[in-house]
C-alpha cells in the first residue's frame, strides 16, 4: 500500500519534542522528508528528521531558513505551525513580558514563517498548512488570556489564509487543529489535581496522547483530506472547559 506522504516535504515548527516530534516521526513513517525547526537541539536524535535551529520569533532568521529549505528541498508540501509556549497568570498580574512572549511565539511566529510558505505553496499550486491551536481558543481559560488570544487568532488566520492562498486557483488547504490537554512537557507545571479535573471534563475521561493529535495532522497533511479547508478540528475527547 502507498504511504500517505510519499515524496512530500513537510516542515514542522517546534518539532524538538512533544506533539511536534510525534507528528514529525509519524510523517517520516508515512514517507515524507521532514524538517523540524526549534531553538534547542534534539536529544539522542538518531532519526531521519532534519532538525534546524530557529527561534520562530526572529523574522529575519526565519526568512533565511525558509530560503535554505527551498534551495535544498525545492517545494514545501506541508507546513505544521506547532511551536508554542505558555506563560500563565491572571490578567491583572500578567506582565507585559508574559503577554509579549506568548503572542510573539504562538502568533507572530506563525505569521513569520507562513508569510513565506503560503505564497510559495500558492505558486507551486499545492500545499497543506496546519495550525496547532488549542481547546482554550474555543472556550477560554482562567489564567491564560495571552495564550487564549494567541490560539484564537490562529483560527482566524487559518480561515483567512485558506481563502488567500487558494485565491488564484491553487490547491492550497489551510486548517487548524484545536487539541485538548495532551501529555507533553507543556503540562509538567500543571498540578496533578488540575489535570485530573481536566480529564473529568472530557467525554472520554482522560487526557490525550500526542499520537492522537498527530493522527489528525496526518489526515490534514495528506490527500485523505483533499476537500477539507478553512476548518477547525477539535481533538479533545469531547472536552468542555
Ligand atoms: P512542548 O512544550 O512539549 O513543545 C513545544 C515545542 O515548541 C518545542 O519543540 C519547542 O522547542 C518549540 N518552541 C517553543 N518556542 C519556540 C520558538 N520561539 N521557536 C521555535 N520553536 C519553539 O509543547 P507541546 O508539544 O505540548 O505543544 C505543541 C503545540 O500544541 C503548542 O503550540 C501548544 O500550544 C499546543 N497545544 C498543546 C496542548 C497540551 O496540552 N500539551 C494542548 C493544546 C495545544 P524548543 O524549546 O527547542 O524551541
Amino acid at each position: 500500500m502507498n504511504k500517505l506522504l510519499e515524496n512530500k516535504v513537510a516542515v514542522i515548527t517546534g518539532g524538538s519534542r512533544g506533539i511536534g516530534r510525534v507528528i514529525a516521526e509519524l510523517f517520516v513513517s508515512e514517507g515524507a522528508s521532514v524538517i523540524t525547526l526549534s531553538r534547542e537541539k534534539v536529544i539522542n536524535d538518531n532519526s531521519n528528521i532534519e532538525h534546524i535551529l530557529l527561534d520562530v520569533t526572529n523574522s529575519e532568521e526565519t526568512e533565511v531558513i525558509f530560503n535554505e529549505i527551498i534551495k535544498r528541498y525545492g517545494d514545501i508540501d506541508v507546513l505544521v505551525n506547532n511551536a508554542g509556549i505558555t506563560a500563565d497568570s491572571l490578567t491583572h498580574k500578567m506582565s507585559a513580558k508574559q503577554w509579549d512572549d506568548v503572542i510573539d511565539t504562538n502568533l507572530t511566529g506563525v505569521f513569520n514563517l507562513t508569510k513565506h510558505v503560503g505564497p510559495k505553496m500558492a505558486n507551486q499550486g499545492k500545499g497543506s498548512i496546519i495550525n496547532v491551536s488549542s481547546v482554550v481558543a474555543l472556550y477560554g481559560n482562567i489564567g491564560q488570556a495571552n495564550y487564549a488570544a494567541s490560539k484564537g487568532a490562529l483560527i482566524s488566520l487559518g480561515k483567512t489564509w485558506a481563502k488567500e492562498f487558494a485565491m488564484k486557483g491553487a490547491n492550497v488547504r489551510v486548517n487548524t487543529i484545536a487539541p485538548g490537554y495532551t501529555l507533553t512537557d507543556m503540562l509538567k507545571t500543571v498540578p496533578d489535581e488540575l489535570l485530573k479535573q481536566f480529564a473529568e471534563k472530557t467525554m472520554l475521561n482522560r487526557l490525550a496522547d500526542p499520537i492522537e493529535i498527530a493522527n489528525v495532522a496526518l489526515f490534514l497533511a495528506s490527500d485523505l483530506s483533499s476537500y477539507v479547508t478553512g476548518q477547525v478540528i477539535s481533538v479533545d475527547g469531547g472536552m468542555r472547559l
